[in-house]
């Protein structure tokens, strides 16, 4: 390795840092099947990291999904789907997909990642603007970093900031205003009738990111759009199947127009291989429980009405959240370190969220709920939170 990238590397020391002070808390291996009780190093701990809302990533439904089409279809579609990469489950996805979130055509991705990235960088020309929350997911922001067209970006959901935002721009060009629905380290949910008020009143098209909203929010979950009702006055939804579709991949719905459009311009979508037919497969299981099963999200809302409860009441600092994403704020790096830590040797995983997912005086513990489980898991981890945050002078 040359001098000069070696040089470079030398100074980036934070991992090995956390390492030596024993409180590195990333790459967890688990070596099980990931509902609510996962085996990590032959130790069980109850798993509150997880992004499968609606807790269908071991559904018996789902999994044997995965296995027959690969049985049918094979494990890969090496190729695009421009080329050869599509299949008709992928076809049959997408119409169902649309259907559901109420838009007339849809397409996938290979993840949401990359549906964000393709599709926002790819609406807006030159001469337009992309406006966007500074707490819109990093595929969102990256996604702008792509574009040719002007950037403004607002405070987080301050309303009065997006209409700044807008009144900077010309009037006569594109702007798009792209937003997470429900936002994914902090829980809380956009104002989207205000933000589609302002769209209309400056003639701005509006672009949902329905990555924590789909399986949690709406009529069986059918996302933060449908919840407020407000479907057809958003241009674009997208959705990613890494949660609680329980799968990989993600899709992009709007009207035909638009979709064709970015079926044949967004480069994430046509410069790579399409979902497997594993994936696919499982995503189309989940929806079927999703409309098939509607008590699991009532399910996901009691548990969390009562951990919200139970949070509040013993003091803890969870900001705007109102949803299964609960943010236990630090406001320090090391701390939320030894705190994820000190939680996991009580048996309770937990995730760390900090600098530069966050600002570093917003770091926090994203606590996060599944449909599957138990009141007692929660009672333990909401114990066990309450001791360790205690023991760490923050309670
Ligand atoms: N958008 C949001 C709001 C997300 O939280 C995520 C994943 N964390 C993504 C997009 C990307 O989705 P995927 O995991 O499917 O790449």
């Amino acid at each position: 390795m040359g001098k000069l990238l070696q040089n470079k590397l030398a100074q980036y020391t934070e991992p090995q840092k956390a390492q030596a002070a024993g409180i590195y808390p990333y790459f967890r291996k688990i070596e099980s099947d990931q509902d609510t009780e996962v085996i990590i190093d032959g130790r069980k701990v109850l798993m509150f990291g997880s992004n499968a809302y609606l807790g269908l990533t071991n559904h018996p439904k789902v999994m044997e999904a995965a296995i027959e089409a690969t049985k049918k279809y094979g494990t890969g579609c090496a190729g695009s789907r421009f080329l050869n990469g599509t299949l008709d489950i992928h076809l049959e996805l997408e119409k169902r997909l649309a259907e559901f979130v109420g838009k007339e055509d849809a397409i996938s991705f290979s993840t949401g990642f990359q549906v964000n990235l393709g599709v926002v960088s790819c609406i807006t020309g030159r001469e337009d603007y992309i406006i966007w929350d500074e707490l819109d997911h990093a595929s969102i922001i990256e996604g702008t970093r792509l574009s040719f067209s002007t950037k403004l970006k607002y405070k987080h959901n301050d309303m009065a900031s997006l209409e700044k935002r807008l009144q900077q721009c010309d009037p006569d060009k594109v702007k798009l205003i792209v937003v997470d629905g429900v936002f994914s380290m902090e829980g809380d949910v956009c104002n989207l009738p205000e933000i589609v008020r302002l769209a209309k009143k400056y003639n701005a098209n509006v672009m949902v990111d329905e990555a924590h909203g789909i399986g949690v929010m709406g009529d069986h979950g059918r996302g933060v759009c449908n919840h407020f009702g407000l479907t057809k006055d958003v241009d674009l939804i997208m959705g990613t199947f890494s949660k609680s579709f329980a799968s990989l991949g993600g899709f992009i719905a709007g009207d035909k127009s638009i979709i064709n459009y970015l079926r044949h311009h967004a480069r994430s979508y046509i410069f790579s291989a399409s979902c497997t037919p594993a994936s696919t497969a499982a995503a189309s299981a989940a929806l079927d429980i999703m409309l098939s099963e509607p008590e699991r999200l009532a399910r996901l809302w009691e548990l969390t009405h009562y951990s919200l409860d139970a949070f509040r009441k013993l003091g803890f600092e969870i900001g705007h959240t109102s949803t299964p994403i609960i943010p236990l704020y630090i406001r320090n790096n090391e701390k939320t370190f030894q705190i994820t830590r000190d939680a996991f040797e009580e048996g309770v995983f937990v995730n760390p969220v900090v600098s530069p997912a966050v600002a570093p005086s917003d770091t926090l513990i994203r606590f996060s709920l599944m449909a599957t489980h138990t009141k007692e898991q929660l009672d333990f981890a909401i114990e066990k939170l309450h001791k360790v945050f205690k023991q760490n002078g923050l309670l």
